[in-house]
């Protein structure tokens, strides 16, 4: 039998829910969205007048979908009075049960829990909007927006309710995030579409849609495969040029050296002075080149360790001795906690200390302070290193852990670099079970830290 789109006209089946009136109890759907009046015109029609209404959701959606449900006919300071109508920030009730970042299960079940039974006693249906997920989403924490989903999951096997879930679609961007968005979407028992394909009201114009959009999901395919094979050929030209760069300039280091002891000998002091300049600016060229060495290595997955046991403070304050010989024009204040043998890569992590305290030094004005300080709790032991510089703009704080990542902006091109040493950075701490981070605020300074774990749980370096 050939198939036309006529044949096809009106199957049901070949069309998202709409019909929010015979939801089987117990539903958890995702709206993905792109426009905001989209959204609340899907939550207007999912809010059932009489039932129970949850609203968990940002002070703009609320507000534009009580406007709307009053214009369908819902009193809503009755509804309010009698409990038929919840409305809840989104933020605020997250704050009720995150810890540490994940959401608790004995608080989220003991605050919602009691929240949807009390709401439903003698009454049937209980039908919730919720954006605390999309909240913890947009705010980079996906481990913590699976987990409350999951929560979610677990409260409806023992409570009776419906919950719809709203995402902006372009919060799920890039082709990493294809598996966290299947994730989320296996979390719930249906998925609906965005408006440029839910608002199509033909079942012909629907499959066409679709098959314009595999159409493009062949193609952007192809594209990211060939990018991949361009970036890939790039990573390893850079790994090979680094490396051979490498010999040559290690081997004129020693010369410079070998020519500084001569002048020393002969008291041409002149001539010592220029090696010892030619010394500092071969140094600045092989830092560059470990970089570029350590990044393809990491982008190769071959990044190798070493650790061992080894006394932090004794570390931190050698780098420290290290890096205070490099700069007349900074003063490098530091203040310990009670030191700690730790199990990790020793030069690994003091290249990190390397390249915060460089970094300082770097983006910095002279005669200004920059802090070293360390503290301990039970499970973790933690470096910070502060400057008085030009600071992180906060739309790039996340960006600048990112390879080849640096701030632009009026005079900021000034500043040597490649973008490298933070990536770096967060590959060795993330290589460690440990965590990096930055606080800053543009032209008032920085503070960049990190913090071990004191007893890794087995560092097998993954
Ligand atoms: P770079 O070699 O460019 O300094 P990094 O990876 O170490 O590379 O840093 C990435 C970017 O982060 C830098 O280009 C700079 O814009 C910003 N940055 C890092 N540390 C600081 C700091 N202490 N103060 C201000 N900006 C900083």
């Amino acid at each position: 039998m050939t198939i036309t789109n006529q044949n096809l006209t009106g199957s049901p089946e070949l069309l998202p829910l709409t019909n929010w009136a015979g939801l089987p109890d117990g539903s958890h759907f995702v709206q993905f969205y792109d426009n905001d009046a989209f959204l609340v015109q899907s939550v207007r029609e999912f809010i059932k007048p009489g039932d129970v209404a949850i609203i968990i959701a940002t002070p703009e959606h609320r507000a534009r979908l009580e406007e709307d449900l009053q214009i369908d006919g819902l009193e809503l300071p009755d509804a309010r009075a009698q409990g038929r109508y919840i409305a809840l920030d989104s933020a605020d009730t997250l704050n009720l049960f995150m810890l540490d970042g994940l959401p608790d299960s004995d608080r989220f079940f003991e605050y919602l829990g009691g929240l949807i039974i009390r709401a439903s006693v003698g009454r049937s249906d209980v039908r919730i909007f919720g954006e605390m997920v999309a909240q913890l989403w947009a705010e980079g924490n996906q481990a913590g927006a699976i987990r409350l989903e999951q929560l979610w999951n677990d409260l409806s096997r023992m409570l009776s309710f419906n919950l719809c879930c709203g995402y902006p679609l372009n919060d799920f961007q890039g082709d990493a995030q294809a598996e966290a968005f299947s994730q989320i979407c296996g979390q719930h028992s249906g998925v609906l579409p965005t408006e440029s394909y839910a608002l199509l009201e033909s079942a012909d114009e629907r499959l066409r849609e679709i098959a314009l959009l595999q159409q493009k999901a062949r193609s952007l395919e192809a594209e990211i495969e060939q990018r991949r094979k361009a970036e890939h050929q790039k990573d390893e030209l850079i790994g090979i040029i680094s490396h051979e760069l490498k010999t040559p300039v290690t081997s004129v280091k020693g010369y410079t050296q070998i020519l500084q002891k001569r002048f020393r000998k002969t008291e041409d002091m002149h001539s010592a002075a220029l090696v010892t300049k030619m010394e500092a600016q071969l140094n600045k060229l092989i830092g560059l080149i470990s970089e570029l060495v350590d990044a393809t290595r990491i982008e190769g997955g071959k990044l190798q360790f070493n650790p061992l046991y080894f006394d932090f403070n004794e570390l931190v304050l050698e780098i420290v001795e290290q890096m205070q010989f490099t700069t007349e024009k900074h003063q490098i204040v530091v203040s310990l906690a009670e030191t700690k043998m730790i199990w990790a890569d020793k030069e690994r992590v003091g290249q990190v200390i390397s390249n915060f305290i460089s970094n300082a030094v770097k983006y910095s004005p002279p005669s200004t302070e920059i802090q070293v300080t360390t503290w301990l709790d039970p499970v973790n032991i933690t470096l910070r290193v502060q400057d008085c510089g030009i600071g992180v703009p906060a739309e790039d704080q996340t960006r600048i852990f990112e390879r080849f990542y640096r701030v632009s902006g009026e005079g900021r091109e000034t500043y040597p670099g490649l973008g490298l040493g933070l990536y770096i950075s967060s590959e060795i701490i993330r290589r460690h079970q440990g965590r990096i981070w930055v606080d800053s605020q543009t032209g008032k300074g920085s503070q960049f830290a990190f913090s071990l774990p004191l007893k890794p749980d087995s560092l097998d370096y993954e």
